[in-house]
């Protein structure tokens, strides 16, 4: 399959700054793999290396084999969405989308054609003539999007591209965007701070922190087993334990209680954690796990979300709706069978 887009051992330096750390991956030919991590753990650097705007210190980049690190932008045969559109103020939509075709000096009756296409696919074929000052925000990234496609290109690469919309028309414009995406089996490369985003989005995720990776995989098997701390909390709400410890009998002693766990650790310290679902409230003939303070519950439509104190370690647990809880006081506690997830600490 073509567009299998690599990247090897990628470094990049701002003075002392370290933007990117011997990073390496392989994408996901024709799927859409989102790059997320907060602001400055090195996900712009790494698209803008991949898009050939940045220059790396050392590392490569691969397309089929090619090595395309001293490639030219605009020879890599990419189509790439910022945040902020870059359009062209003084062209019309159709124009816009056009512009790359006009470049590659393709004619003005296929460019036409072509534009048409994507306007199309994009949604806007009424706003071809307009000018670009005169449609929303929303509907310049959907020409920014249209421009891109319009080269055919080899692989895509969005940057932040709804960041700029407010909430409702990121909802709209993200649902529509992974149809598109899925549609095109493009092989697209998608950065974003937005878990929720990354998550619609990406078929594959990779999380990046201080210009590493620190876990790529699918959605589901990082939210699942996630390789440390900071994945943990950054893929869903999770309540962490940085210092629990695996016991020689295979049970895990957190700072409040000591229970079975699951995940492969030897015996010695390790980290430990419970995402807010992992807790039920036990009944009154059941034995308990451990016993906790409520110090505020919300109710939140399908389930409530409960702020508890166990010991002196606050911890935030979800129930169903339907759920009866004290609204003050003490909750008996269980943890779910496999519930307790624990791995091996990562090296320093
Ligand atoms: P992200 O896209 O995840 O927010 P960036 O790749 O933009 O992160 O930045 C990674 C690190 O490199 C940050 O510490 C940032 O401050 C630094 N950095 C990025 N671009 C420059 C630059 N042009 N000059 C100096 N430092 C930079």
């Amino acid at each position: 399959m073509t567009g299998s887009l690599s990247i090897e051992n990628l470094s990049k330096h701002y003075g002392a700054t370290a933007a990117l750390q011997r990073v390496s991956h392989a994408f996901a030919p024709g799927r859409v793999t989102a790059i997320l991590g907060p602001s400055g753990s090195g996900k712009s650097t790494a698209l803008g290396i991949i898009a050939g705007l940045l220059a790396p210190d050392v590392g490569r980049v691969f397309l089929d084999g090619a090595d395309l690190t001293r490639v030219p932008p605009e020879k890599r045969g990419f189509g790439v969405v910022f945040q902020n559109y870059a359009l062209f103020p003084h062209l019309t939509v159709v124009e816009n989308v056009e512009f790359g075709l006009r470049v590659r000096g393709v004619g003005k009756a296929e460019r036409r054609r072509r534009a048409g296409e994507m306007l199309d696919l994009a949604r806007i074929p009424h706003l071809a003539e307009r000018r670009v000052h005169q449609v929303s925000g929303g509907e310049q990234q959907r020409v920014a999007v249209a421009r891109a496609l319009a080269i055919r290109p080899r692989v895509l690469l969005m940057d932040e591209p709804l960041s700029a919309l407010d909430a409702r028309l990121r909802d709209d414009l993200r649902a529509e965007l992974a149809r598109l995406l899925r549609e095109l089996a493009l092989t697209t490369v998608y950065v974003t701070h937005d878990q929720a985003e990354a998550m619609s989005l990406g078929h594959a995720l990779i999380v990046m922190n201080r210009g590493r990776i620190e876990q790529a995989g699918t959605a589901e098997e990082i939210y699942r087993a996630p390789a440390s701390p900071f994945v943990a909390g950054f893929i869903g709400a999770a309540n962490v334990f940085p210092d629990a410890e695996k016991l020689s009998d295979g049970a895990v002693r957190l700072p409040f209680a000591t229970f079975p766990a699951n995940g492969t650790s030897p015996p010695g310290p390790c980290w430990a954690m419970l995402r807010p679902e992992a807790f039920e409230v036990a009944r009154e003939d059941e034995p308990a796990d451990f016993a906790a303070r409520v110090e505020s519950a919300f109710f939140l439509g399908a389930h409530m979300r409960v702020q508890l104190r166990a010991g002196d370690r606050p911890l935030t647990a979800e129930f169903p709706a339907g759920a009866v809880l004290p609204s003050s006081g003490s909750l008996r506690l269980r943890v779910r069978p496999g519930a307790l997830y624990i791995r091996a600490n990562p090296e320093p």
